[in-house]
């Protein structure tokens, strides 16, 4: 008769070796287009370059794997906001149809540019924190890179 363990691993925050990195500290210094790790170094060159590491505490900003995921969500949100508003200033007031081309499109495409570049520093501050990518120190040799 075979037996089956029935042992599960709990892995927690604490079973991670090396420095602690919290979530929403590094997200919040990421929005802030600053270094994740030490919330000083300018995590950008340019609007949407990362820089190749830290100015002030060394960190090696390549691994991040942001990709599309700061558009898509800054697509969300503006959508969010954008929307909502347009729906309720139709239902109440209904301007004439070039006056909210004239406010909706400019306020999209402004509410979009500031935010691209804060929410792709969250995107890298998150992918830090989780250890994701190349950001994991302690990770196995033998995974392939993605
Ligand atoms: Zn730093």
């Amino acid at each position: 008769m075979e037996t089956v363990s029935t042992a599960t691993t709990v892995w927690t925050r604490d079973d991670v070796k090396g420095e602690k990195r919290d979530l929403w500290t590094a997200m919040k210094r990421g929005f802030r287009c600053r270094c994740p790790r030490c919330g000083e170094g300018k995590m950008f060159r340019a609007f949407l370059k990362t820089a190749d590491n830290c100015s002030v505490c060394g960190l090696d900003f390549t691994p991040h794997r942001a990709d599309d995921l700061p558009a898509y969500l800054v697509i969300v949100i503006v959508g969010h906001i954008v929307v909502p508003a347009a729906l309720w200033i139709e239902t109440n007031y209904s301007p004439a149809v070039w006056l909210q081309l004239a406010i909706y499109l400019p306020a999209t495409f402004l509410m979009s540019l500031m935010l691209l570049q804060p929410v792709k520093g969250s995107v890298v501050g998150l992918q830090w924190a989780l250890r994701m990518h190349g950001f994991d120190e302690n990770a196995p040799s033998d995974i392939p890179p993605v």
